[in-house]
């Protein structure tokens, strides 16, 4: 197996050193990976910019590089680690002539044709890169909150989606933090495994939807821990509990669990596009007719797009979408229009 995401940049420079390609795909989770693989297969040779190793998914590989067992993927009987299944995409994605460097687009131009690319590669200096068409697959991260053990720990007991590993926690007790509509579903999701679910709050009352706050304050399994934050998560290489705080006494206990579900929301990646591309009121990037954003020649997939379902094989097929939006719009010619006449139409 292949050292993954160590392929070294290599130079595509034409003689003014920028590189031209007709496809570059900003990000390597599922849905970057994915329309590598398609654009790759469709001879579209396209740049990956895989972005740069951090200690959250945002990293080459993406979110699944920060959890173990992954169960849901299709194809995976007996279940395959994230990291491992990020390295087939990206091993899948090379044997078809994509290029992937390990890189973070630190800057875009959309206003200009083709795009324009500033490769963490190239410093401070000029774009390294251009491009006909564009796939945004930059993901999203999960908030944290930023409490010693949270990072050692997570994929180990700690965990940011109950319908990927809540599965893992047959008949545990089992805490979520958060008071948002987000942190009841997974509560009530995890009911469906754990004993007993306890909701962790650091305020008096939930922001949560009154429905569903309804439901949570019904269920026999679910307990709401009011005033509370969590200051330390405690086990070595596997969870054991937590330290926690009543913020209006300040006492402070260690509760104990077999896992703990983070649920204070998801920030999208998507700075480097505002305000350039539409985005939802969220901040998610706006896309239609599957892949298309408000700029003709600009493609959106993945969690960057998708406040919803954030799952790896959603990620992916929108990664094919966006493949076969960018190809069919690049057949089309669309981007010659688009260097010829400076018109925004062909969407
Ligand atoms: C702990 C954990 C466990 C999970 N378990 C499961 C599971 O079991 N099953 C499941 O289906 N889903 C699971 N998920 C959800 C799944 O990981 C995501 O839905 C999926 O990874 C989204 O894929 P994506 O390609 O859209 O984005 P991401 O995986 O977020 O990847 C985004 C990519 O964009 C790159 N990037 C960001 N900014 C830049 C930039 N400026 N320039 C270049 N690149 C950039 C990042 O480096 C990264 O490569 C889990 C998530 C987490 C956090």
């Amino acid at each position: 197996m292949s050292a993954p995401f160590a392929t070294p940049p290599e130079a595509h420079a034409d003689g003014a050193g920028l590189a031209h390609r007709q496809i570059v795909v900003l990000g390597s989770g599922p849905a970057g990976l994915t329309a590598a693989i398609y654009t790759a297969r469709a001879n579209l040779m396209p740049l990956v910019f895989a972005g740069e190793p951090s200690s959250t998914g945002d990293q080459p590989g993406g979110q699944l590089m920060l959890t173990t067992e992954v169960e849901n993927y299709p194809g995976f009987v007996d279940g395959i680690l994230g990291p491992e299944l990020m390295n087939r995409f990206e091993s899948q994605a090379k044997r078809f002539g994509a290029d992937v460097v390990q890189e973070r687009a630190l800057r875009v131009d959309l206003t200009t044709r083709p795009f324009l690319i500033w490769g963490s590669g190239g410093g401070s200096g000029p774009p390294t890169t251009s491009a006909d068409a564009l796939i945004v697959a930059t993901g999203a991260r999960s908030l944290m909150l930023g409490v010693p053990g949270e990072d050692r720990l997570l994929g180990h007991g700690v965990s940011t989606c109950a319908t990927c590993d809540g599965f893992f926690f047959r008949e545990q007790d089992i805490a979520v933090v958060g008071g948002g509509d987000s942190a009841l579903e997974e509560a009530l999701f995890l009911t469906r495994f754990a004993r007993k679910v306890t909701v962790i709050h650091r305020r008096s009352e939930l922001r949560a939807s009154r429905i569903m706050q309804d439901r949570a304050f019904a269920h026999e399994k679910i307990e709401l821990m009011w005033n509370t934050v969590v200051l330390e998560v405690l086990g070595e290489s596997k969870l054991s509990g937590a330290r926690v705080q009543d913020v209006v006494t300040g006492e402070e206990r260690v509760i104990s669990l077999g896992g703990l579900f983070v649920a204070i929301g998801h920030q999208p990646n998507t700075d480097l596009v505002k305000g350039q591309l539409d985005l939802t009121e969220a901040g998610y990037i706006q896309t239609f007719d599957g892949s298309f954003t408000s700029i003709p020649g600009v493609f959106a997939c993945g969690d960057v797009q998708d406040h919803v379902y954030r799952q790896a094989i959603t990620a992916a097929g929108s990664g094919c979408i966006a493949a076969i939006d960018a190809e069919r719009w690049l057949e089309a010619g669309h981007h010659q229009l688009h260097k010829t006449t400076g018109t925004r139409e062909g969407a």
